[in-house]
């Protein structure tokens, strides 16, 4: 295993917990020495790959040295994409004074160099990542503009409403929203000159402009790259020896950039190169974002962009003066999509009935105002009930801890919430799951002495 960090293997998810200051980079480390000897894994860290020579199956390293493969697993991950303002790069493509990306480690200590209490930074970029970097430097003492050349924030994930309450709720935590504008030069003597005509004088710029799947060694290669690399359900490339998992890797349906697909397609491709279960296939995962950032709460699910067009419902409760938005979209009885802002009870169960597949109770209004329990006469899932969960339900996103992860732990010893956090890293991320896992202790706990009943029933 080659990695171009020199660092371990952390959990990125967790950077913006670290640059907000709530945990340290030590504990958000996955691994090291000692679990690559014990897993008898190979681990060289701080060594970049630097080409693939599929004739001979062979990769180059940044060391000088090549080493052999059978079979080649791609998970380069993508890189923070850096638009072209002028300014923000030096003529030989490397980050100029003052600026930033959030990308990884060093990334994260490096705006922390650059943003001091007290000083002024802007964030370029109103998506999930600018947002959780923004709330986190201004809970730190920095003074945070941020830039979206967007009407609202979010709007991938976003529609105009539920943007307008989060730019609402950005402002009333002391960041300074500028929606409609786009930088247009950076000069650290000067500042940052906006296309608006202002100058924002800013001590540092940090890029949250999106990411590109790190796709150049397969292209180089001559595998198939389109946007990342073509994979299939086997997560195979157009090579038949090598494969993709990850943000670097393109699967028909499945949209890039989140850290569950990834998991998920490890876990396929590991199956597929161990002969474990010839059949496993991977087949999408649904989408499910969250914006990680201290007192606000929004969840956005599946599809949510869609109108009312006849067929689907499209239902939406707006709260702007309390900083709550909810909207659901269901089609054929199921919820095909969802905002929750300001809302966590209804967030939890618009995920829960989406990841279930289960219908959608017929009180949609109660849904929306996160009173509603799905109806168990129509065998959808309980927020409250898991031991009607399946084992595979995800209790925590940031860790991608399942239901199973947890019960595994319990038997194991972890008896309360704490223990069972220390193990499964459970509710250690933004902490939005720590009820369901407590829900889940409880449950097990109250199953004593014997085993917690059958559990996936449902
Ligand atoms: C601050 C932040 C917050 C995020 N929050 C969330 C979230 O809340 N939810 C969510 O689902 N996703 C989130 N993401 C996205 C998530 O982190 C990614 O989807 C996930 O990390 C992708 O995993 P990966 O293993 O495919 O790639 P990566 O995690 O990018 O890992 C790829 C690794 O490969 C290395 N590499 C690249 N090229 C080479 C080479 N040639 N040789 C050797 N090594 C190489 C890279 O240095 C890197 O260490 C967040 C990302 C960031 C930066």
């Amino acid at each position: 295993m080659f990695g171009a960090e020199r660092h371990h293997a952390y959990n990125r998810v967790l950077l913006s917990t670290v640059l907000a200051g709530g945990l340290t980079p030590e504990s958000i480390r996955l691994h090291d020495t000692e679990w690559a000897q014990t897993h008898r894994v190979e681990l060289r860290t701080g060594v970049a790959v630097t080409g693939i020579d599929v004739s001979t199956r062979s990769v180059h390293l940044g060391d000088g040295a090549g080493h052999r493969y059978d079979e080649l697993v791609l998970a380069t991950g993508s890189r923070a994409w850096v638009p072209p303002i002028d300014g923000l790069l030096t003529d030989d493509g490397a980050h100029a004074e003052g600026v930033a990306v959030f990308r990884d480690l060093d990334d994260c200590a490096h705006i922390l160099r650059l943003a001091r209490p007290g000083s002024r930074v802007a964030v370029l970029g109103g998506g999930l990542l600018g947002l959780e970097a923004a709330r986190g430097l201004v809970g730190r003492g920095v003074r945070v503009s941020v830039l979206h050349p967007v009407g609202h924030l979010m709007e991938r994930q976003l529609d105009a409403g539920a943007g307008a309450v989060l730019g609402a709720t950005m402002g009333r935590l002391g960041v300074d929203v500028r929606l409609g504008v786009m930088a247009k030069r950076w000069t650290p003597e000067v500042g940052l000159e906006c296309d608006d005509g202002s100058l924002l004088s800013v001590d540092a710029v940090v890029v949250a402009a999106g990411v590109r799947a790190e796709t150049s060694l397969a292209a180089e290669a001559g595998v198939e790259v389109d946007g990342g690399i073509v994979v299939d359900d086997r997560m195979g490339t157009s090579n038949d020896r090598v494969h993709a998992i990850g943000d670097c890797a393109r699967h028909p349906g499945t949209v890039s950039g989140l850290v569950q697909p990834g998991y998920e397609q490890a876990a396929v491709l590991a199956d597929l190169l161990t002969g474990t279960d010839p059949s496993a296939r991977y087949r999408g995962t649904p989408v499910v974002t969250r914006l990680k950032a201290k007192d606000i709460d929004l969840a956005a699910v599946g599809d949510a962009h869609a109108e009312d067009d006849g067929t689907s419902e499209v239902l939406r409760l707006e709260d702007p003066h309390r900083g709550r938005y909810a909207k659901i979209v269901v089609r054929d009885d199921r919820l095909i999509g969802a905002i929750m802002v300001g809302v966590p009870d209804a967030a939890a169960s618009a995920i829960q009935l989406h990841d279930s597949g289960a219908p959608v109770p017929s009180d949609r209004l109660a849904l929306l105002l996160g009173r509603a329990l799905p109806s168990e006469a129509g065998g959808a899932i309980r927020p409250d009930s898991p031991a009607r969960l399946p084992s595979a339900a995800v209790i925590c996103r940031c860790n991608t801890v399942s239901k199973a992860k947890l019960v595994a732990a319990w038997r194991a010893g972890a008896k309360d919430v704490d223990a069972l956090s220390r193990v499964t890293r459970a509710a250690t991320g933004c902490g939005s799951c720590r009820d369901a896992v407590s829900g889940v202790c409880d449950w097990l706990n109250a199953a004593e002495p014997g085993e917690p009943e059958q559990e996936g029933a449902a």
